[in-house]
This record gives C-alpha cells, structure tokens and sequence, in this order.
C-alpha cells in the first residue's frame, strides 16, 4: 500500500512524465521523412515523383564508383539536373576522383572541382571505398583513408565547413566466407563478386586496417562534420557500434543498404536493437542507397522504392511479425516512440545536412 506522504510526489512523477506516444502503420504517408541516400543516374523525375507521393526529401549523392573523373562530373551533371527541377526534394552530394591521384597538381585540381561544386550548392562530399580498398601507392600498397596526401582535401572541406558522407570498408561479411554471412543480399553479391570478396583476399587490408585508417582520419579532424555511410560498416553489432558512437560524439550514421544486418540482429536481439535505436535516435539517419540508372520502368522503380520504405517504417513503428527477402528467420518491428521515430526518419538528417 502507498502511504499517503508519497501522494504528492508520485503527482509529481506523473505530470512530468508523460506516456511516451506511437505512430500507427498507417500515419506513413502523412509524416515527413527523408531518405539520405540515393544515387539518380537519369534526367527522368521517376524517383522524386514517388519521393513526392510518400513524403520524402532526398539527398542525392555523388560517388567517385567508376574510379573517373569522367564518371564523377556526369553524375554531378544528374545531380545539379535533379535538384534544380526538384529543390526543394533534393539536397546535392558531391565527390572526388582519385584516377590521378600521383598526378603533382592532383591536391589543386581536387580542390578547384569541389569548390565549383559548392558554388553550386554541394553540401559536402562522398568519400568511397576504393580509398582504403582499390586505390594502389606507387609501391602496391592500398592508399589508406588516413595518408597525409589527403589532408589539404579535409582541412578545406573544414574550412569550407562542407559535410563527408564516409563510406569506408564493407560490411564485416566481406571478410568472413559465403556460409558465415548474416545476409542474403550480401551473400549474393560477394558470390557475384568474387573480386571484392575479401575472404578470399587475405593480402590486402583487413576489416580492422579500414575500421582504423578511418577512425585515425577523425582522430586527426575531430571538428569534421562526418556521417558514417552504411551504419559506418558496423553493421554487424549494435553494442559495437554504440561504442563507436560514444567515442565520436559529433559523427552520425545512415542506415543505407544495411537494414538486412538491423533484422538480422533483430531476430536474436531485438530488445537491445531496440535501446541502440532510443539511445542514439539523434544520431541516426535513415536511408536506403536507393538509385535510378533507368534499369526498370518508372512503375516498377515506384512499387520497389514504396515496398522498401514502407517495410523500413513498418519496421520501426509496429511490434508486427514480419519477414524480409534479406534475411531467412522472421523478426518482430521494434515500436520506437514518436519522438525515436521522428529523429531517425527526419530530425537527424534536418540538423546534419541543414534542410528548411
Ligand atoms: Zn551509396
């Protein structure tokens, strides 16, 4: 029985507390979200129109994937395309090339192309894998993330006060063999890829050496104002990752591509998934690595995009039963509150990349 001295203060406990609040499957279509990661390779407006009609804002990035110049300034050309029909769905993400890189006026020739970019409205850049895991030294080495030679490029971008988007690494599946792996979708590509399977490449840089290369880049710029892509490839650990987090209190994580190692996670752990997205809501940025380099029809590019957000917001509103192509067991949504929900769909990305 409560004593009647403590009425007053289980009064107070009560008003200051109020029950957290949930949103419904069905409140998708009116709360605005945003998707911080595609890639729009096209001039046609199929993607943004089915951004509009589920209420997304978009960040549309450049990668330096083909390891060209050539590649990069055509993809900037969809890019700055895109936003200037469609400015208020899309923010700019722009890159670097490291084709010449031992060229001597590579560092000014680098420099001179972000900044016509930021001219034009680039919020940052998007530095990619293939430092750390393509990119060779005159000596065969891999150049690493944290090499001196990339240093003017980052002191710039903090003086430019511009944003990175670091996609370094691979998931920790890349090092492990076919049969280990937590996902389908990864187990598929790296069958397919066999060139990119680290497993089966022991000589080259090992998950770690890239984990470290990166994380001594912040050591050296703790003022950068750096998104780890693709849950900063600590995908595979929520506990891991929070780690992570608490040592780089000013990084952030998307959620590109990896949702397969979040239900993969879910169907052992769900409860301590389910901490990992309260506690580090603010830090956290949904987003799906989603592109159009006009591989389908405008229809089925539609129907792919809203089936995809609509699992991932299913996912973290419900406590439903649900299954995914990624992963083989059947996992239950995590039914984050309004608040958690709010800074991972939208609030997060708003304060990063600075939307209206
Ligand atoms: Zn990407």
């Amino acid at each position: 029985m409560f004593n009647i001295a403590y009425w007053p203060l289980m009064w107070l406990c009560l008003a200051l507390s109020t029950p957290p609040s949930y949103y419904a499957v069905d409140d998708y279509a009116s709360v605005k979200k945003a998707d911080v990661h595609v890639h729009i390779r096209t001039q046609r407006p199929a993607f943004v129109h089915q951004a509009q009609k589920d209420n997304f804002q978009l960040v549309n990035i450049v990668v330096d994937g083909a390891g060209t110049w050539r590649g990069v300034r055509d993809q900037w050309k969809y890019v700055k395309f895109q936003e200037e029909n469609f400015p208020k769905e899309y923010a700019p993400v722009t890159a670097f090339s490291v084709e010449d890189f031992h060229e001597p006026d590579w560092t000014e020739k680098t420099i001179a192309w972000l900044d016509s970019c930021f001219a034009q409205g680039a919020l940052g850049i998007k530095v990619w894998k293939n430092i750390g895991m393509v990119l060779k030294d005159k000596d065969g080495s891999n150049v690493m993330l944290d090499d001196d030679r990339f240093d003017p490029i980052f002191e710039h971008l903090i003086e430019q006060n511009k944003l990175v988007v670091g996609h370094l690494g691979e998931p920790l599946n890349c090092w492990l063999p076919l049969e280990e792996m937590s996902t389908n979708n990864d187990r598929n590509y790296f069958s397919r890829n066999p060139q990119y399977h680290m497993y089966k490449h022991p000589d080259l840089p090992s998950y770690q050496d890239q984990m470290d290369a990166r994380n001594r880049r912040l050591d050296k710029h703790p003022e950068l104002k750096f998104m780890g892509a693709h849950m900063a490839s600590i995908e595979w650990n929520v506990d891991t990752l929070a780690a992570w987090l608490d040592k780089y209190p000013d990084a952030t994580i998307d959620l590109a591509a990896r949702m397969g190692q979040v239900f993969h996670q879910t169907i052992s752990n769900r409860e301590g998934v389910r901490d990992f997205f309260m506690k580090y809501s603010h830090r956290i940025m949904y987003a799906t690595d989603a592109g159009d380099a006009l591989t389908n029809t405008p229809e089925e590019l539609g129907e792919d995009l809203h089936d995809t957000w609509m699992r991932d917001w299913t996912y973290f509103v419900s406590d439903q039963e649900m299954s995914s192509d990624l992963v083989n067991e059947s996992f239950m949504g995590i039914h984050l509150p309004r608040e958690a929900v709010d800074n991972i769909f939208y609030n997060t990305s708003r304060d990063f990349f600075g939307f209206e």
